[in-house]
């Protein structure tokens, strides 16, 4: 496997997969290339990657990141992610490889579902202006995979590789990546904005805390069933996140200032500018 990261270009064929291209593929235990393709990656960790990971662990956000991960920043778009640590070995294998196969196989990252395509949104080169999706196929010469009859279509592998439910939890991360105009994301984050980016993005622990042990409440208008239900269901206080991160940067009308909070916002900023104009 290959990381469908910035970094390498190595395999990736000149071609874009949309969801009803074709492909043959097959991937199972036995096969010589068994295991051959979980070291040396460059692996991007989406928001719900590390949520199920971190469960599976039975380790808290911290901890997860601490020993698993380490923070890079996206050269181009300067937008901060984790990616997994490889091990300090001669292969540079993935900590979770072992001869038998992946030992959180069912809470695998989304990127080793997706192989042998890679997402073109997560490769900053190939992001569209236009938002387009499309897929990449990552041909490497380990990788006897290809050799096999079973068709897919992208669309049919997608199923078939549980992404589905990572693609909908992760939709608004991925919308940041993406740097669609919907946001006005066009100038760069300050580098408050950015912790706010990663908080949510890495840590929904610190996340939790943030919205249930600051002055958040008092502030934010979040109805009683929503509170509820990302008391409990941390994918649900993800897309809280960033849904709140969309209004708090960009101004998108999904989580709402209390009424008089924002009157004394508006007059504060009223009040700043009347005391610029007398100043000048
Ligand atoms: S077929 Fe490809 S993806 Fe599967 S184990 Fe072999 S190298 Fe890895
Ligand atoms: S997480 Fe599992 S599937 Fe992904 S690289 Fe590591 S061992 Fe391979």
């Amino acid at each position: 496997m290959t990381d469908t990261g910035e970094t390498s270009q190595d395999g990736i064929e000149p071609r874009k997969y949309t969801l009803d291209s074709r492909f043959k593929f097959a991937c199972h235990k036995g096969m010589a290339c068994y295991t051959h393709c979980c070291s040396d990656l460059n692996i991007i960790l989406t928001p719900y990657d590390i949520l199920c990971m971190k469960n599976r662990l039975k380790l808290t956000c911290d901890q997860f990141l601490a020993i698993y991960t380490k923070p890079e920043m996206l050269s181009r778009t300067k937008l901060p992610v984790i990616t997994l640590k490889m091990l300090d070995d001669d292969k540079k294998s993935c900590p979770f490889i072992t001869p038998e196969g992946c030992t959180i196989y069912e809470d695998r990252p989304l990127t080793c579902r997706y192989y042998p395509l890679g997402m073109a949104s997560f490769r900053e080169q190939d992001i569209q202006p236009t938002g387009e999706d499309f897929y990449l196929m990552v041909r490497e010469s380990h990788c006897l995979g290809f050799e096999a009859d079973k068709e897919w279509t992208v669309s049919q592998w997608r199923k078939d590789q549980g992404v589905e439910p990572y693609d909908e939890i992760n939709k608004d991360w991925m919308e940041f990546m993406l740097r669609k105009k919907s946001f006005g994301f066009q100038a760069d984050l300050s580098e408050e904005s950015r912790g706010m980016f990663f908080m949510v993005s890495s840590n929904v622990d610190k996340l939790r805390r943030f919205i249930f042990e600051s002055s958040f409440l008092d502030k934010y208008d979040v109805e009683k069933d929503r509170l509820d239900q990302i008391k409990t269901d941390e994918a649900a206080l993800l897309k809280f996140g960033f849904e709140w991160l969309q209004s708090a940067l960009f101004g998108a009308d999904k989580v709402k200032l209390k009424d008089q909070v924002l009157k004394a916002y508006k007059e504060k900023a009223e009040n700043a500018k009347k005391a610029n104009r007398l100043r000048t």
